[in-house]
Parts: C-alpha cells; structure tokens; sequence
C-alpha cells in the first residue's frame, strides 16, 4: 500500500504536470484533459473533470475496477475512469497517464494517421517508434476501451495512442516523464505538419535510436 505522504506527493506530482501542459502551450482552448497517477496495484488519483486551477485535494481516488473510492468526479470524468483504469490493467510498469485534445496530436488522430517518430525529443523522451491510432467509440465506451487494450497488446513498446477523431493519450513512469512526453508528442505532429508544406519529414537514419542511447549513456557516467 502506498502511504499518505506518498499519496500527497504523487498528487502534487499529477498537479505540477496538469501546470506544465499549459504552460508548454499543448492544450487545446477548451482545456480539456485528464491526468492520473497509479497509487498501487488497486488505486489511482484522477482529475475531476477540469484541469484548470486545478488543486491537489481535489483529486478523486479510483479503484482500477472503476469504482470511485473517494472524491467526486464530473460525469464527463465518470466515462473516462475505463480509459485509465484499462492501461494500468494492460501495463502493470505504467505510473501516470495524460489525455489531451493537443491540437496537431488531435490532426494526426482525426486524418487517423499514425504519428511517425521523426524529432529528437520523441526519440529521446520515450516513444522512439510511431504513435498508432486506435479506431474511434464513444469515450469510455466497451468499444474505446476496448480499441486501446487491443493496439497496446499489439504494440507492447508504445508509450502513447492517437484516439482516433478524439485526441491523444500517453503513458509513462511518473506524471512528470509522460507529460514531458505529451510535449514532445505535440511538437513533432506540429513539425510534421509544417514539413509537409515544404516537401515532408524524412526518417531518422538507421540506428538513430542506438547512437541517442550511446550520447544519453557517456553523458550520464
Ligand atoms: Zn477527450
């Protein structure tokens, strides 16, 4: 079980990473998102249904069968908990989840186009393979869920899925890593939007992800 001092820190941690996405501009206007961070094998803290301002003790606890244990959720964040509690299932190693409506993640998951790994910081921060799009229902539908559980058994290393006609959804170790991840998600589908105007973005060369590994390797001996 997980302790009250670490469940405060790891809601301050989800807080500082909602902070962070608007700070780093990769919201969309309405602000719509949804943050979680696992507290064990059983629990989860997720947002209540905005983002915005949002404080720490506001945070409702879930249980990963979908029950809210403590807190209030806002209908809209009620059909989501499916979403998130059906990634902690499928990845036992996944500490926080983001979901965003990005606006150029949210181009590539409506033209239901995979988003290629092509810049730097996506190779080096966490989804050094394409993001693949999982086929649309209605959020939090059998369907939705459904959808995510089957691209994340098939693509076991992805660490983020285009929803299709919806938006974006990312995962990672803490609140933090995977919101650093959702920026460099969105600045590579903006780059990749920008080079399609002058002639399209090009592959990274063979062992591209090899030679990053060696350079992250020598810097931190
Ligand atoms: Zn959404």
């Amino acid at each position: 079980m997980t302790g009250t001092s670490e469940v405060k820190s790891r809601a301050h941690q989800l807080v500082e990473a909602a902070r962070q996405l608007f700070m780093a501009g990769v919201m969309s206007h309405s602000g719509h998102a949804n943050l979680s961070v696992r507290l064990d094998d059983e629990r989860f803290l997720l947002t209540p249904g905005f983002v915005r301002d949002l404080e720490a003790d506001q945070l409702a606890t879930v249980g990963l069968d979908g029950r809210v244990l403590e807190g209030e959720l806002r209908s809209v964040s009620a059909e989501i908990i499916t979403m998130h509690s059906a990634v902690y299932r499928a990845r036992p190693q996944v500490g926080a989840i983001i979901h965003t409506h990005s606006p150029a993640a949210t181009a590539f998951a409506v033209a239901h186009r995979p988003l290629p790994c092509r810049t730097e910081p996506m190779l080096r921060f966490g989804q050094p393979e394409e993001v693949p799009v999982v086929p649309w229902g209605p959020r939090g539908s059998d369907v939705s869920v459904r959808g995510i559980a089957e691209v994340l058994e098939r693509r076991p290393t992805t660490a983020a899925v285009l929803l299709a006609n919806h938006g974006l959804l990312v995962f990672g170790p803490d609140a933090a890593a995977t919101a650093h991840l959702v920026v460099a998600i969105e600045e590579s589908a903006e780059a990749e939007i920008a080079a399609a105007a002058i002639g399209g973005a090009v592959d990274f060369p063979a062992g591209a992800l090899e030679a990053v590994r060696a350079s992250i390797a020598r810097v931190a001996r």
